[in-house]
């Protein structure tokens, strides 16, 4: 069966489980979460959730309700955050599963204040916008919230964050913005009952801006699978994924030919292709075509014509004859080639790339061991 497939993407969750025991360091004394929205950044979410949940963490972040329900008997015991806020009519649902809904209207804190006054107050999480202007409270609603109490009246806030814009870029001006206001937010409120709620502001990047920015919890993701934090400094994180393509044929090519549709590469000479069986439906980003490189056998291949749907094609006429053949494997990502430099080449960002990666991959996952 594996030689039938086209293409492997190996998944290193023993790195997964390493990343984050490095984050956890990094944020100490502050908790570390996880982020494993999307799939866990296209990966696989049960099986990272158990292995994150193994090397002992126990706050996980979700986009969607059914992102939530499917986690909840991956990790029965663990916090889970719907980061997308409380659907309409889905009190009842998140409240029976133990989700923790991140309230980011006054409407939706208003619904789980009803269901709270009906049923059982269960605990909440608050997302306060300090400059993404995406989801979260508006500055004058949390000021408004701030200041009448019976809006928050019997829900337990357990957590409250905001998302930082610019946390990539170490001197950007508007990570100390938000600080400020999210700090200057957060004073206002007269916490129910005096329960102040756990505060986080950090995703990966956010991880390594310095304490200022830990507070209580952390909530990376990207790092977590490799990905780098930050822009123009070493990564820190273990690499996660390799992404091996296959030849599926080798041709010779002579000067004045072209490759691919549109005939967009022409040969100034005699050279060989290696035809590669992965494509834009795997997750190549088309604009990849005629840009970058694959590896075979270590050496620089650069990709030559359009990214088809399933096949890709790269000049191999430099590499000796021997060094390939049909069914070799081809490195698109690995040891010579990251996910953030073929995220690079390709005009876009490594979590792109990761939440794009295929379903005809044979998936491979290196196991992560006892305990982590
Ligand atoms: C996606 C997301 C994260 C994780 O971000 P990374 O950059 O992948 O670490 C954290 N918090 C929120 C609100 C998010 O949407």
């Amino acid at each position: 069966m594996p030689d039938a497939s086209t293409a492997v993407l190996t998944i290193d969750l023993a790195a997964i489980a390493e990343n984050y025991r490095i984050l956890s360091e990094q944020v100490a004394p502050a908790t570390c979460g996880a982020a494993v929205k999307a799939d866990a950044y296209g990966l696989g979410a049960a099986t990272v959730a158990s292995v994150l949940h193994r090397a002992g963490c126990d706050h996980f972040f979700v986009a969607t309700l059914d992102e939530a329900l499917a986690l909840r008997p991956i990790v029965p015991t663990a916090q889970i955050y719907v980061l997308n806020g409380l659907p309409a009519g889905a009190a009842e649902a998140v409240a029976a599963e133990n989700l923790i809904p991140v309230l980011g209207t006054l409407e939706q804190i208003e619904d789980w204040r009803q269901h709270c006054r009906t049923a059982r107050p269960k605990p909440a999480a608050l997302m306060i916008d300090t400059g993404m202007s995406r989801l979260g409270l508006s500055e004058k609603d949390t000021v408004r919230l701030a200041g009448d109490p019976a809006l928050l009246q019997g829900i337990p806030i357990v957590h409250a964050m905001s998302h930082l814009a610019c946390s990539d870029d170490e001197a950007n001006p508007m990570n100390i913005r938000q600080l400020t206001l999210f700090r200057a937010l957060t004073e206002r409120f007269p916490w129910p009952g005096g329960a102040k709620p756990t505060l986080s502001m950090a995703a990966s990047s956010g991880c390594f801006l310095g304490t200022d920015y830990h507070f209580d919890l952390a909530r990376p993701g990207a790092s977590l699978y490799g990905l780098e934090p930050m822009i123009g400094r070493p990564n820190p994180m273990r690499p996660v994924v390799a992404l091996e393509g296959k030849i599926l044929q080798i041709r010779d090519v002579d000067l004045g030919m072209t490759v691919g549709y549109g005939a967009t590469h022409q040969f100034k000479g005699r050279s060989r292709l290696a035809v590669i069986g992965v494509g834009y439906a795997d997750g190549i980003f088309r604009s990849l075509g005629n840009r970058g490189a694959v590896f075979v056998a270590g050496e620089r291949a650069p990709i030559v014509g359009r990214i088809s749907m399933d096949l890709m094609t790269a000049d191999i006429g430099h590499l000796s004859l021997s060094a390939c053949r049909v069914g070799d494997p081809v490195e698109i990502i690995g040891p010579h080639q990251s996910v953030d430099d073929l995220a690079r080449d390709a005009g876009t960002i490594g979590y792109e790339i990761l939440t794009a990666l295929g379903s005809r991959y044979l998936r491979r996952y290196h196991a992560a061991g006892p305990r982590a």
